[in-house]
C-alpha cells in the first residue's frame, strides 16, 4: 500500500476512530466488554498487571494515534498535492512551448516568397517545403532579387 492510499481518507477515518473511541468510553461499552475477558483468563503477575495497565490506557492510546494519523494525512495529502499541482504545471509548460516552436515555425515560413520551380534544378516546389527535395537548393525568393 501506498502513502498516498494510505493517508487518502485519513481524516475521515480518523475523525470515525475518534468518534467510536469517544462513544465506547463514554459508555463504558470498551471496559464492559474488554476486562471480563482479562479478568476471568489464567493471566497471572507481570503480565495481568501489564495487559490491566494496556488496556485502561488503550483508548487514550488510540486517540493519539488516530490524531496523529490525521494531523500527518492531512500534511502529506497537502505536500502531495502541491507536487501534483506542479507536474501538471510542467506538462502545460511542456505543451505550451511545443505550440509556441510550431507557431514560431509557420511564422518564420510566411515570412518569405517561395520559388514554384527550383532555381537551381527546376523541380517542382512540393508543398510547405523551403528547400528543394532533389538537390537541396533554397526556395526562398530573396527580397532585393525581387
Ligand atoms: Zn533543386
Amino acid at each position: 500500500m501506498t502513502l498516498n492510499k494510505f493517508f487518502k481518507y485519513s481524516l475521515q477515518i480518523g475523525i470515525a476512530g475518534i468518534v467510536i473511541n469517544i462513544f465506547l468510553f463514554v459508555t463504558n461499552l470498551y471496559y464492559e466488554l474488554v476486562v471480563p475477558v482479562i479478568e476471568n483468563s489464567s493471566l497471572e503477575g507481570a503480565v495481568f498487571i501489564f495487559l490491566d495497565n494496556l488496556i485502561f490506557y488503550t483508548p487514550c492510546i488510540f486517540m493519539v494515534l488516530f490524531v496523529a494519523y490525521i494531523v500527518t494525512g492531512q500534511i502529506y495529502n497537502k505536500k502531495y498535492h502541491v507536487r501534483n499541482e506542479d507536474k501538471v504545471t510542467e506538462k502545460l509548460v511542456e505543451k505550451n512551448e511545443a505550440v509556441q516552436k510550431v507557431l514560431d515555425d509557420k511564422a518564420e515560413f510566411l515570412k518569405h516568397k517561395y520559388y514554384t520551380n527550383c532555381p537551381n534544378c527546376g523541380s517542382v516546389r512540393e508543398e510547405n517545403k523551403t528547400v528543394c527535395s532533389f538537390c537541396g537548393a533554397s526556395l526562398i525568393i530573396e527580397k532585393d532579387k525581387k
